[in-house]
């Protein structure tokens, strides 16, 4: 029975791979903490490698497992399109198809020529803050016939076949545009062969390929098959799948682990199973399946207590929900009723583990359910301005809606612990069976998705003033003022950025002071500024508008790097009484004393536009 509103999961997920988007974003975009970013990737190769999704909580554009969740994305799309069609996703999902098989056709410059990473790991880590302001330097990496990769490659070749299935109706023209660059990229995979990971090296330490790349190439072929009907693709993967690893000192296929971004041979036992009604595929499969549930040849993969199938604490949830995603796509082929109805429930208890179904009573799907992950190792989600994973600030400032986190131990234990990558980051690999599967169970079971989704968030805290009295004297007072900017609807640069300090001068009038007796100083060399402008003559009130050096960057990508100091200082000649100054009827002295702090009196204009305090 259902027990969650899966089409509310699907369509939250679909949300998740908005907020992956790297590049222009596109009108239809929903996310409104996000802007256009890495505007410049492909430039240091003078091209444009825009676009694609950032891989997890980081900002790398790895092409692996993105190439993988592609394929997986399309997969579901290909199988449980009913799903997607009832809940009304399917529009949201072939955008984010069509998003990402753009930045393919752009990563695929020459027949045996592809770009698979832009961004560095080590560099890319080590800052933390929103994508749209990132500064590091973001190298493009490619493989070709000198430095091949036949994963990277034949599995680029599997996600394009794969969505030019998806566009075959609608857009018969983008469709082939698909499938030209699949067939072209398989030839490259199968012709020049290696693992990309010893051309693309940066990539090794992140995504290596552990697993070599006989998978890929049964895999790609099998989607060349389905996308294109033609046998000879069929036959090159099934003599290729003889290729595919198999339990050690024995000839049986692997079975032990998962399916995932590394590994697809299980992928390929269950699509050829299906795809050709074959014994021995449907053994492949069995074997592995009947592991994750009841137990096969008398061994069992790890259950917690709390009834996750327990591969590896790194995403464990993924594992889980990716071979449940086998499952449910495997199970009318199963040998006999019982066997299919395990693997489905099988498939069924894993998402609605992930879905709050669990000890814990807990969602492990950002926005969804109840007590749902509030702290993701996400980087733009959390919207922070001190380049510091723990902050300030300490709350996450975006609802990540719909993104699937890495999950509990294998004692059903979790915290939600943004400095946590291996039990509490989300990526973009885990959520691509997860809406696949999600769509089969909103077929099953049907489900409502949001009818206000999303609801806007409201900026709060972007641009701020803080100020002190840095000191004072019978004819002066000299403040100490900081313009911040924490911006993350979306995070952003300024180019300029104003304050006004507000006095009344009637003391000084009474005193037989003009307005142009008023002397304004400051120590910076990074402001200009005006001597006094009147604002209500009437009233006795004039002002100073300070202006920082245009130059000056003030972002939101660390302690220092968010805030700028200026100390200004507005008095009378030395030699005044003190009856003809006071403090004390000064607009911008209100509510500001020796302790830095936000004040509200002192108005910031940033780009023309008043965006924190009033004036008089
Ligand atoms: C990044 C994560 C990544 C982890 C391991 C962290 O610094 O933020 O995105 O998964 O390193 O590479
Ligand atoms: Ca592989």
């Amino acid at each position: 029975a259902q027990q969650h509103n899966y089409a509310e999961v699907l369509q939250k997920s679909m949300f998740f791979y908005e907020a992956q988007r790297s590049g222009t974003l596109p009108a239809d975009n929903r996310v409104t903490w996000r802007g256009n970013s890495a505007l410049s990737d492909g430039s240091d190769a003078g091209l444009n490698l825009t676009g694609g999704w950032y891989d997890a909580g980081d900002h790398v554009k790895f092409n692996f497992p993105m190439a993988f969740s592609a394929t997986m994305l399309a997969w579901g799309a290909v199988d449980f399109a009913d799903g997607y069609n009832n809940s009304g996703q399917m529009k949201y999902l072939k955008s984010n198809l069509r998003f990402v098989n753009d930045y393919f056709i752009r990563c695929h410059t020459a027949p045996n020529e592809l770009y698979g990473q832009v961004g560095n790991g080590g560099t890319d880590h080590a800052w933390w803050g929103s994508s749209e302001v990132m500064a590091m330097t973001r190298p493009a990496y490619k493989i070709d016939a000198t430095h091949p990769g036949s994963d990277l490659a034949a599995e680029t070749a599997a996600a394009m076949a794969a969505a030019s299935m998806v566009f075959k109706t609608d857009d018969p023209t983008y469709s082939a545009t698909l499938l030209t660059h699949a067939v072209q990229l398989y030839n490259f995979a199968d012709t020049y062969r290696g693992v990309y990971s010893a051309s693309i090296t940066d990539a090794a330490g992140y995504y290596n390929s552990y697993s070599g790349y006989n998978d890929e190439l049964v895999w790609g072929a099998i989607w060349l098959y389905r996308a294109t009907g033609d046998a000879a693709w069929l036959t090159k993967a099934e003599t290729y799948y003889a290729n595919l690893s198999t339990e050690s000192q024995t000839a049986i296929k692997s079975y032990k682990w998962g399916l995932a971004w590394d590994d697809k041979s299980t992928g390929c036992y269950a699509l050829l199973a299906k795809l050709t009604g074959k014994a021995q595929y449907k053994e492949d499969i069995e074997r592995h399946l009947d592991y994750w549930t009841d137990g096969y040849n008398g061994s069992r993969i790890t259950y917690t207590a709390g009834g996750l199938a327990f591969l590896d604490v790194w995403g464990a949830l993924r594992y889980a929900i990716n071979t449940g995603f086998l499952a449910a796509y495997y199970k009318d082929a199963a040998t006999t009723t019982a066997k299919g109805s395990k693997y489905y429930s099988f498939a069924q208890s894993q998402m609605n583990y992930a879905l709050g179904s669990n000890p814990n009573n807990r969602s492990y799907v950002c926005g969804f359910g109840n007590n749902p992950p509030v702290k993701p190792h996400h980087r733009t989600a959390h919207g922070c301005w001190t380049n510091n994973l723990t902050g300030p600030p300490a709350e996450s400032r975006h609802t990540l809606y719909g993104a699937l986190v890495g999950g509990p131990n294998n004692d059903d234990s979790y915290t939600d612990d943004r400095g946590n990558y291996v039990n509490n980051e989300v990526a973009t690999d885990y959520n691509a069976a997860f809406s696949g599967l999600a769509a089969k169970l909103v077929q099953e079971y049907g489900g409502t998705p949001l009818a206000n989704f999303p609801v806007a968030e409201t900026p709060t805290g972007e641009f701020t003033i803080e100020a002190k009295i840095n000191g004072s004297g019978t004819t002066y007072t000299e403040w100490s003022v900081w313009v911040n900017n924490h911006t993350a609807w979306p995070a952003r640069i300024a180019s300029k950025h104003v304050f006004r300090l507000f006095i009344n001068i009637s003391e000084g009038l009474s005193a037989g002071y003009k307005p142009t007796d008023y002397v304004v100083s400051s120590n910076n060399a990074d402001v200009t500024f005006t001597q006094l402008q009147a604002w209500d003559t009437a009233q006795h009130l004039y002002y100073t508008e300070v202006t920082y050096n245009p130059a000056l960057k003030i972002w939101p990508g660390g302690q220092g790097e968010s805030k700028k100091e200026s100390q200004i200082r507005i008095r009378l000649p030395y030699e005044a009484p003190a009856s003809a100054w006071s403090a004390a009827n000064d607009w911008s002295s209100q509510g500001v004393d020796a302790t830095l702090k936000e004040v509200s009196n002192i108005p910031l204009y940033v780009d023309d536009k008043l965006v924190y305090g009033s004036t008089p």
